[in-house]
């Protein structure tokens, strides 16, 4: 016996799969989870059972790859029994499905699931009443914690036995006459499920004309023939609102709420703000600088304002500011890898060129990776409480709303929240992206939503600025993150109209009610980052740190030992040779530029190990160059990297511009490459690869040479600076809208919602 789990995203279907076969499928909260259709078997009735999995979907129509999946199986396989099961707090509009599930010839039990939390909510639910009004039969059940299931099997069983004609809700609505004629047409035909068929007819479903032109063509025929005043030509939108009036009409029969102090619930209350048309964005914006803030500001709370000068200097908890808590545990693990560093060290104190790769190398490089692992861990702790609590699918749906329009659905934009922590999972979750030209677009911008290896780079670098420049550290990584967003947002508008066509299909999505987050969640979360990291540092960075070490302290004429400086190194003189290329983006410049180019090219590997050739460098050159230079940027080698290309600059005010193209290129060039295997495989075409390569070098450098050159405009005066932000803003905007004019015309289409979308929308939320 084969049944078909069917029913809404989120309904428990899953949970319920996994209670009847005993297995272990992911059970989750983002749309798409369960795209193809699993199966296993149900052994505890006196026959086996199949059970199969379907893709969650609100109706059968053609509108998502889930809907498709669902339906064909449905209609070409015939399984005995339909097990819908109907999330019981959210009745109206999970029975929206029912009413249409009805229509198939095939035998129906409606599983009424949740039902504990319509207890606790004291609602109550007379399923006999409801399994009467429906003519279907209908079992309490709660997936998670296991009841009913027995008595769901008994009465699905049942039902196989005793077969099942199919029955509309639509019978006395004014579509009534026609669907009996055009199911007649169906039944003349043998064509199975008429009654379903018809009703698609109606409805004007693509895939229905498709699959019978000749009836579609006599059905348009007796459509012509009625009066169909009552459609106003939606036909679709007529026999939705009939599905949902039935619903509403007969619904309060079984269905009673327990009287509410208030007529909304807490999280509807909530969403009215976090989810408000205007500040929705805003509010985004300032829960995001708050994470940075606790995780990179030097002066928590701006408690800096009240502390008098001269206070106190404190090189844990900070200089007459109080630390946040990130930097705090930052400047711990910071203590704590210098000194063992220094143990190490004295250990090794001849120039070997063993000593070198252990103290330059290993511990300069891995330690300068590693002492950013516990700032990495507070924001991943924040991100992964805002995931867990609900919010960023509220994120995804704010947005859905303002980004639509460039072709950055809310559906894309969840693969890409996953990029915030690694690109990889990030573009294999783009697989849930029906439309094939949305999950290319897609992969495209997935390297701009800056993941966990670039943090270390904003870190450390707005570590320099706050030092020397007085710059809030929270905003210049907080600055990245934006960039990276805008930068996809732009490029998403331009991908859509130029080499990656294609309509944003609907999004539709439930939003799940706030909880707050599981403190299990979200600790085996935090470890498997802690472990992610920890193996990387220990394989991949290890090695690389070790042939970049080689690299940059032996010549092309190996056998002569250490270089001396640095610069002739073999990587010193491949980038010397190459710098120039940077040199419109202000960083390559200086006799220090050079190593800024070599640690671009290196982080192609991975991009933790930018800040580790950074460390290599620093362990090198850095005790030397501090006791030479003594510069304004005072004692960190990184700050002096950076002077000496505001040396040839003019000034460190130049720099600083040089120094966040520098970041700007890297955020947004070729990601890492594992990223770079994993869009491979996505794209399954060595073509859009490089296509998607050639896309993110143009990207990163267009993008890094304007902030460069608009930073420079500031160092003049800020208003120059000012002016020139917001003519280059005003053109960037009129140029796309006037190319997407031109190219819309070219090719004839407008792009606009559609309206029966927006209806089903308004319908669903
Ligand atoms: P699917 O999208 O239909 O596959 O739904 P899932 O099985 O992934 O379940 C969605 C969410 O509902 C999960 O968080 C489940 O733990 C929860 N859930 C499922 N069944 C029940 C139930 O009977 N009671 C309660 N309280 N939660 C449930
Ligand atoms: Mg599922």
């Amino acid at each position: 016996m084969k049944f078909a789990l069917a029913g809404n995203p989120n309904s428990g279907k899953t949970t319920l799969f996994n209670a009847l076969t005993g297995s272990t499928a992911h059970v989750g909260n983002w749309p798409g989870v369960t795209i193809d259709k699993k199966s296993g078997i149900y052994r505890k009735s006196a026959e086996k059972a199949e059970i199969i999995d379907l893709p969650g979907i609100y109706s059968l129509s053609p509108y998502s790859p889930e809907e498709i999946v669902s339906r064909n199986f449905l209609l070409g396989e015939s399984p005995d029994c339909i097990i819908n099961i109907v999330d019981a707090t959210n009745l109206e509009r999970n029975l929206y499905l029912t009413t249409q599930l009805m229509e198939l010839d095939i035998p129906i039990v409606v599983a009424l699931n949740m039902i504990d939390v319509v207890e606790k909510n004291k609602d109550t639910i007379d399923a006999d009443g409801l399994s009467k009004i429906l003519g279907v039969p209908v079992a309490t059940i709660s997936a998670l914690k296991g009841t009913g299931i027995k008595e769901l099997m008994d009465k699905g069983i049942e039902a196989v036995k005793r077969g099942r004609q199919a029955e509309t809700v639509l019978k006395k609505s004014g579509a009534a006459v026609l669907i009996s004629k055009i199911a007649a047409l169906y039944g003349e035909n043998k064509t199975k499920h008429p009654l379903f068929h018809a009703v698609k007819l109606i409805e004007d479903d693509e895939i229905e004309k498709e699959n019978f032109p000749e009836i579609a063509i006599k059905a348009a025929a007796l459509k012509a023939g009625t009066d169909t005043g009552i459609f106003e030509g939606d036909f679709e939108g007529y026999i939705a609102d009939a599905r949902y009036k039935y619903i509403s009409a007969e619904l309060p029969a079984a269905f009673k709420k327990a009287p509410k102090q208030g007529s909304l619930t807490k999280s509807d209350k909530i969403d009215k703000v976090l989810t408000h048309k205007v500040w929705g964005i805003p509010i985004f914006l300032v829960i995001m600088l708050a994470v940075f803030h606790i995780t990179f500001s030097e002066n928590f709370l701006f408690l800096g304002l009240f502390i008098p000068e001269g206070t106190f200097d404190h090189a844990i908890f900070g200089t007459d500011a109080i630390n946040s808590p990130g930097v705090i545990i930052f400047n711990l693990m910071d203590w704590a890898t210098v000194s063992l560093g220094e143990v190490i060290a004295s250990l090794f104190p001849d120039p070997t060129w063993y000593a070198s790769l252990i103290n330059d190398g290993l511990l300069g490089g891995l330690f300068a990776v590693l002492s950013f692992v516990p700032q990495i861990l507070v924001l991943f702790l924040f991100l992964s409480i805002l995931e867990d609590s609900g919010y960023m699918a509220r994120v995804a749906f704010i947005m859905d709303r303002a980004f639509r329009r460039f072709g950055l659905s809310g559906k894309a934009f969840m693969p890409l929240v996953m990029c915030f922590g690694c690109g990889v999972p990030g573009i294999m979750a783009t697989r849930t992206l029906e439309n094939e030209q949305e999950r290319k677009r897609t992969i495209f911008l997935a390297p701009f939503f800056s993941c966990g290896a670039k943090l270390p780079i904003w870190a450390a670098f707005a570590g320099v600025f706050a030092h020397y420049r007085g710059l809030n550290a929270e905003f210049t990584v907080f600055s990245m993150y934006i960039l990276g967003i805008a930068v996809a947002v732009i490029s998403s508008f331009i991908l859509k109209r130029t080499i990656i066509k294609g309509e944003t299909p609907p999004f539709i999505m439930e939003l799940p009610t706030y909880h707050l987050p599981q403190v299990k969640n979200t600790v085996i979360h935090l470890w498997e980052k802690l472990k992610h990291y920890v193996i990387r540092a220990g394989t991949i960075i290890a090695g690389a740190v070790v042939v970049i070490w080689f690299l940059t302290s032996f010549s092309f004429n190996i056998g002569a030992g250490l270089v001396e400086d640095s610069g002739d190194s073999i990587l010193g003189v491949i980038s010397n040779g190459l710098k120039w290329i940077f040199y419109p983006l202000g960083f390559g410049m200086g006799e220090n530029g050079w190593k800024f180019v070599v640690a671009t090219i290196t982080g192609l590997l991975a991009k933790e190990v930018v800040v580790a050739t950074m460390g290599i460098f620093a362990g090198m050159d850095g005790d030397e160059a501090l006791e030479t230079e003594g510069s304004e940027l005072g004692d960190t080698p990184l700050g002096l990297m950076i002077i000496s290309i505001g040396g040839v600059l003019g000034g460190l005010d130049i720099a600083v511009p040089a120094m966040f193209a520098f970041m700007a290129f890297n955020l947004l060039s070729v990601p890492c490459m594992a990223a770079v295997a994993a869009a491979k495989a996505e794209f399954k075409n060595n073509k859009w690869l490089w296509k998607a390569i050639a896309f993110w070098i143009i990207t990163a450098y267009a993008v890094a040479c304007v902030i460069f050159w608009l930073g420079v405009l500031y160092t003049l005066a800020w208003w120059v600076g000012l002016l020139a932000t917001v003519g280059l803003a005003v053109l960037v905007v009129y140029g796309v809208r006037f190319a997407g004019a031109l190219i819309d015309k070219k090719n004839g289409k407008t792009d606009k919602i559609n309206i029966k979308e927006l209806f089903l929308f308004k319908k669903i939320k």
